[in-house]
Order: structure tokens, then C-alpha cells, then sequence
């Protein structure tokens, strides 16, 4: 299944994308898409539901994060070799976890606004992994069947906060609208291997970023039986693995985003997003 959240910021109705690629209504169903509709029983009472029989939405309403209410938003740092090395930095020897804010949360399509003062923003294309069920000390192998499924996320980063401001990563992070997520969270059924999906994003229109979660350091179920070492996994937890070669700051000279800015960007399978950076406003 690919479900949504759609419609005006605070009003958001669940929907799901039928195979026709139709946006159909579930609020009759389900009161929305968060940490209390993701697990495996919730998700296969709307799975069993006549596709057809739900109502067309009409028109082409504003999508949302595909998930509500994220206890947690985990990123993974530098796991792809390639773009460690654009970053001057090594391979990790054991995976980078950092936080980005859960207000930074924003639909797949909405404005990217500039943090004030900011004259080093970036982009990231991720695959977003979202838990279904709790993961405590999880296996490797046991990991994916805790996942719900899976999603495009942009890890908007501002380089001088993440790095020239005495750290964490986490100030340069978690900047309001630094996390696109959506626009659809596609159930883990549909996607059986997550380490083989493309991934791209240009930047008006030119290519910036391409690369596949084949060619991730640390794969999915690694990743989530990692974190679950260190802290819950929760249902409704957002979990961003890392984005491949291509960013503004491994550019020469680097290249940062500026008003009136495009970015777009997907990742097969889950989708793509589309969103225009604005200056600073209150
Ligand atoms: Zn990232």
C-alpha cells in the first residue's frame, strides 16, 4: 500500500494511492496515518478493505508527511562511502547517529525556508525507514519485520551549524522545514529489498545527486537493529539512512541553496517530492 496524508496544514485527511495511482479517502476507516495505525494487524485491516469501493479525492490537495505524530526522528550519517570521501571525512567504522528535530517534519512538496542568516544550505535525497512495531535489541535478522515501510525524505542540512558551530550535527539538522518526508509511506510488502532502490535529486532542473541503497555502509536491517542498542525504536519513529554523493558541500567550490531554488528529488518506488527555498520569515 502507498498511504498519504493529504489536504490543508492541520486538517490533514488519511488517504491511500490506489493501483490506478488515484488518490482515495480513509478517513471513514482510520482517523489518520501514526504510531497507532502502523502495526502489522492495523495495516492488514486496510489492506483487506475494497480499494475500489473507497471514495476518489477530487482535485490535487497539498500531501503531508505520509506519517503523524513522530516520536522520533533518527538520521544516519555518512553511509555511503562516496559521500564520505566528498565530505573529507572516513568511512565509519560503526554507523553515525544524530537527531533531527521532529518540528522540522513538513510535507514531500512544501517550502524549504532558509534559517536566518544562513548562507550554507544543503540537500540530502534519503531513504526514510519507518518503524511499525517497538525494536528493543533487535537482531539483524528479526529487524525488518518491526519496519512498517518505507519513504523519500530530503535531510536538509545547514553545513556551517552542522559543522563550523562547536556540534552536535543536530544544529544544522533540525532547522524548521529540514525534513521533507513523503509523498507516500509504501508498506514494507511492497518493497522486499530496500538495498536496491535509486535514488536521485537535482537542483533546478540539473542533476546534483544519483546513487542506490545497494551502495549503502550500513544496510537497513543494520541500521535498525543498531539504533535498537542504544534506544526504543517506537512506532511511528522516522528513521533517515543517508544520502549518496552529490551534495552542495562536496562541490568545488561547494554549492549552496539560495532563494527561489528548486529542488526535486525521489527514490524508486517511493515516489518524488518538489520544493521551492524561501528566505527567512517569522
Ligand atoms: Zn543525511
Amino acid at each position: 500500500m502507498k498511504l498519504v496524508r493529504y489536504g490543508m496544514l492541520g486538517k490533514e485527511k488519511p488517504g491511500l494511492i490506489d493501483a490506478d495511482g488515484k488518490l482515495r479517502d480513509l478517513s471513514k476507516h482510520i482517523k489518520n496515518i501514526g504510531p497507532d495505525q502502523l502495526g502489522d494487524a492495523a495495516l492488514a485491516r486496510l489492506r483487506a478493505l475494497k480499494t475500489d469501493e473507497l471514495p476518489l479525492v477530487k482535485g490535487t490537495p497539498r500531501y503531508a508527511s505520509p506519517v503523524a505524530g513522530v516520536p522520533k526522528f533518527i538520521a544516519i550519517g555518512l553511509n555511503f562511502a562516496d559521500h564520505a570521501a566528498e565530505s573529507g571525512l572516513p568511512i565509519p567504522p560503526e554507523p553515525i547517529v544524530f537527531m533531527k528535530a521532529t518540528s522540522c517534519i513538513q510535507g514531500p512538496n512544501d517550502d524549504v525556508m532558509l534559517p536566518k542568516g544562513s548562507v550554507k544550505t544543503d540537500w540530502e535525497v534519503e531513504l526514510g525507514v519507518v518503524m511499525g512495531t517497538r525494536a528493543r535489541y533487535v537482531s539483524q535478522k528479526d529487524a525488518l519485520s518491526h519496519v512498517a515501510g518505507y519513504c523519500t525524505i530530503n535531510d536538509v542540512s545547514e553545513r556551517e551549524y552542522q559543522i563550523e558551530r562547536g556540534g552536535t550535527w543536530d544544529k544544522g539538522k533540525g532547522c524548521d522545514t529540514f525534513g521533507p518526508i513523503g509523498p507516500w509511506l509504501v508498506t514494507r510488502d511492497e518493497i522486499p529489498n530496500p538495498q536496491k532502490l535509486g535514488m536521485w535529486l537535482d537542483v533546478n532542473g540539473k542533476r546534483m545527486q544519483t546513487g542506490n541503497t545497494k551502495t549503502m555502509i550500513f544496510s537497513v536491517a543494520k541500521i535498525v537493529s543498531y539504533v535498537s542498542q542504544f534506544m526504543t525504536l517506537e512506532p511511528g519513529d522516522v528513521i533517515t539512512t543517508g544520502t549518496p554523493p552529490g551534495v552542495g558541500l562536496g562541490m568545488k567550490p561547494p554549492m549552496y541553496l539560495k532563494k527561489g531554488d528548486v529542488m526535486t528529488l525521489g527514490i524508486e518506488g517511493l515516489g518524488e517530492q518538489r520544493q521551492t527555498v524561501v528566505p527567512f520569515s517569522r
